[in-house]
This record gives C-alpha cells, sequence and structure tokens, in this order.
C-alpha cells in the first residue's frame, strides 16, 4: 500500500459498495462501476463523459496502461477481445459504449470497414466473427418468442447461450438478414 493513500473503505459513488481503494480506485469500486458513473445517453448511443484521447476515444487507465472504454466496456459487458481484434462502432462515435453499437472485427477488416463504410450489412447474422448460430437457428429463437411460448431466460438456456445475446437476437439486433442484392435471373419468364 502506498504511502498516503486511505486504507479504510471506501463508498463506490455508482454502486454504493464499500471498497478498498487502490492505486486505480479511489472513487469508484470497480472499472465497471466507472464506465457506468460516467455514461451519458445521447440518442440511441451512451457516450462516455470522462477523459479523452486525442482521437476522440474514451480513456481510461487499468494497471498502467491506457485502455479506449468502448473497448473495455466491451470486455466487461460482452467478452473477451483478441489482442489483435478491433472493437469497432456501427455509430461511428468514438464515446459511445452502447453494446449493440460495437462489433468486433480484425484489424484488416476495420481498415477494409473504413474504405466500404458497409458495416451492418457485413457484421450481422451468421457472417459475423462472433457467430455462434446459424441465421436458421436465430430465426427459429424469435419465432418461438414471439409466440410467448417461453422467455428469454429459458431460450437462453435452452441454446446454451447468454440471455443478452437471446435479447439481441429477439430484438432483431443480431442475426438480421438483411436482403441480398438479387441478381435478375435471366430467362426464367
Ligand atoms: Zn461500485
Ligand atoms: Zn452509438
Amino acid at each position: 500500500m502506498p504511502q498516503g493513500k486511505p486504507n479504510h473503505p471506501l463508498t463506490c459513488r455508482n454502486c454504493g459498495d464499500s471498497f478498498l481503494p487502490s492505486c486505480n480506485r479511489e472513487k469508484e469500486c470497480s472499472i465497471r462501476c466507472r464506465l457506468l458513473y460516467y455514461v451519458e445517453r445521447s440518442g440511441d448511443c451512451f457516450l462516455w463523459t470522462g477523459g479523452k484521447s486525442k482521437s476522440g476515444y474514451g480513456c481510461i487507465q487499468t494497471d498502467g496502461r491506457t485502455e479506449r472504454t468502448h473497448r473495455i466496456a466491451y470486455k466487461i459487458f460482452v467478452g473477451p477481445v483478441d489482442i489483435d481484434e478491433e472493437v469497432c462502432h456501427t455509430c461511428d462515435n468514438p464515446l459511445c459504449m452502447n453494446l449493440d453499437h460495437l462489433f468486433i472485427d480484425d484489424h484488416q477488416g476495420n481498415m477494409d470497414d473504413m474504405v466500404t463504410k458497409s458495416r451492418q450489412a457485413r457484421h450481422v447474422g451468421e457472417s459475423n466473427h462472433l457467430a455462434r448460430f446459424s441465421n436458421e437457428q436465430a430465426e427459429d429463437i424469435r419465432l418461438q418468442y414471439a409466440r410467448g411460448e417461453v422467455t428469454q431466460k429459458e431460450l437462453a438456456d435452452l441454446f446454451n447461450t447468454s440471455k443478452q445475446c437471446i435479447h439481441r437476437i429477439v430484438r432483431g439486433k443480431s442475426y438480421v438478414v438483411r436482403p441480398a442484392k438479387t441478381k435478375v435471373q435471366k430467362g426464367e419468364n
């Protein structure tokens, strides 16, 4: 424990729990609470209101390193991110931490993405790197839920996934198959 730091429990200003301060944590009990404390809704986006980098991304110091807040949010609330994977925005707002607006891509994919600007079409549905279901399974999940026979929790258990994943599917945020540009078949008529 460094000199001069209080070593009695403090109260987290986000969740109200008491916690022991550490070099990174003096006002919130965890990184999670820090993210939640500094978030502000703007339209559909959940914007980071704390410190920013020159490039406009939200930043937090964790374990002596600076990390982008949307990337931390993805790691905490969704799952692990490989070192060579990029967490990208569908909303183009670098401060946004809305999990529905974040997706993972490898670096090259992100470059291509910036060039082609075809974000949504390329990253929803089973073509997504994170896809665990076929589009048929996703459709099945939506149908079952729409009939009101099962809860999202039950579907999550049934498909061995998280409730959040099911939530995204039934809300049409994941595995939405957009109509492809269909080629006109010649000689059919
Ligand atoms: Zn807390
Ligand atoms: Zn957003």
